[in-house]
């Protein structure tokens, strides 16, 4: 097998919280919390998840740009290749241990490309200089050789060797991503972590840079960790997707399986929010309702659970699966104290009318989705009486009975990684009993 040109092994980075007149820690944020993936050389991996899930710090603390708290990140570019690990089970090739002037050295293996390409020149530097800063950081003194070099680079990123001397406020935003590229390629890197690249960028400009970032890799046999939101821009670029979910990753696999067989609801309901060009095709978007949890607190069990579509009934019950899913949201805001039963009365009341007891409890049941009646007699009895309860401002009370009575086991058991195919993984509760993902050697 060859070996990968990164090997990334339960990377975390938690942030302390910190409180009281000793700023003694009394807990951590959990912004990235143990994510294992390889990228091959010449492979695109693409790094996917909402906003918060974590993956741009992934990508900091897989540079360095952050310290892990914990974690290895082997990096096999740089003429590094073939090392083996150490008696005592460290690798040499681990960034995360890495001294001053190793770390400078991967830094030319090694580079990130950010957002904004507008915030990342200095106005006052001509691009050229700015493309050409690197080389003189890491020693190249020659200032002919370093515009020879520049130049070149400048005309494959699709611009023009004359804008050397040009300044970054004459240049649009995708020029300017242009010039981010040709500074992220001035040193020759194995890799490029590029986060969120395109997503500041009008959508036709959006095309012809991810189109350059194409043709470069190819051409500068580059890796790609591509960091986005956008499951239609992963299409475009990856080879293969890993899909992030408050701090883990829960699904990860070739783009080709993952978007025609998605097998976690995470991943489906991210794959259904990509716009359809045929305005008369239906539009099959997942609406993920419940609480969004903090990684500060993440829930137990699977930490989707608060939020899935599909998350799991007990053994015994069988109800329509949205009255389910509105059943737990319905839980978790009574236990939570969210419920305000004057507004909902509000909302109801047909002018100085008082509404009927039976209207605000149907009001109630549209809110969180739950139909006219649950199948479950006894879940009906039991969210019925919740329901009364409420209504008398017994909000403790009704929430006992619903915490008693509506558990899942997803909040109870951490779901395993399952296998579903040639380097397809996912973690879900729905897949156990089908074979378990291989034990990493290097976890060991
Ligand atoms: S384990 Fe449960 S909550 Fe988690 S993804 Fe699977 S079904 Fe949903």
């Amino acid at each position: 097998m060859t070996e990968p040109l990164l090997s990334v092994r339960d990377l975390k980075k938690h942030y302390p919280i910190r409180k009281g007149v000793f700023n003694r820690q009394v807990g951590a944020a959990r912004a990235v919390d143990g994510i294992s993936f390889d990228i091959a050389p010449g492979e695109t991996l693409g790094l996917v998840g909402e906003s918060g899930c974590g993956k741009s710090t992934a990508a900091s603390s897989v540079i360095r740009l952050e310290e892990p708290t914990a974690g290895e990140v082997v990096f096999n570019g740089n003429g590094r290749e073939g090392a083996a690990r150490t008696p005592d089970g460290t690798h040499p090739n681990d960034v995360t241990r890495f001294d001053d002037d190793e770390l400078k050295a991967f830094r030319r293996g090694a580079q990130m490309i950010f957002q904004d390409p507008s915030s990342s020149f200095d106005p006052r530097m001509s691009v050229g200089n700015a493309v050409g800063e690197l080389l003189k950081v890491h020693g190249m003194s020659d200032r002919h050789r370093r515009r020879a070099i520049v130049e070149d680079l400048l005309e494959r990123v699709g611009l023009s060797a004359n804008d050397f001397d040009r300044y970054p406020h004459e240049f649009s935003g995708g020029q300017k991503q242009r010039i981010a590229l040709a500074r992220a390629l001035v040193l020759n890197p194995d890799l490029i972590i590029a986060d969120e690249p395109v997503s500041a960028l009008d959508v036709s400009i959006q095309a012809e840079i991810l189109s350059l970032i194409d043709d470069l890799q190819e051409e500068f046999g580059l890796s790609l960790l591509f960091i986005s939101h956008d499951m239609s821009v992963i299409r475009q670029i990856c080879d293969r997707v890993a899909v992030m979910y408050l701090g883990e990753i829960v699904e990860i696999g070739p783009v080709e399986g993952i978007f025609s067989d998605p097998q976690h609801p995470y991943t489906e309901a991210l794959l259904s929010s990509i716009p359809t060009p045929d305005p008369r095709a239906s539009v099959g978007g997942i609406e993920l309702k419940g609480t969004v949890p903090s990684p500060t607190n993440p829930p137990s069990g699977c930490r989707f659970h608060t939020r899935c579509h599909k998350v799991i009934q007990p053994e015994g019950v069988d109800v329509d699966q949205d009255d389910w899913r509105g059943l737990l949201n319905f839980r978790d805001s009574v236990v939570a104290g969210e419920i305000d039963v004057e507004q909902v009365r509000e909302n109801v009341a047909a002018g100085e009318t008082a509404p009927a007891e039976s209207e605000v409890r149907a009001e109630l049941r549209r809110e969180f989705d739950i139909g006219e009646t649950v199948d479950d007699p006894d879940l009906e009895r039991t969210l019925s009486e919740a329901i009364g309860l409420l209504l008398q401002d017994d909000d403790e009370r009704a929430g006992e009975i619903l915490s008693n009575a509506i558990t899942t086991p997803c909040a109870q058991t951490e779901p395993a990684r399952t296998v579903h195919g040639p380097d397809h993984e996912s973690a879900c509760l729905r897949h156990e009993g089908r074979a378990s993902a291989e034990p990493n050697p290097a976890d060991d």
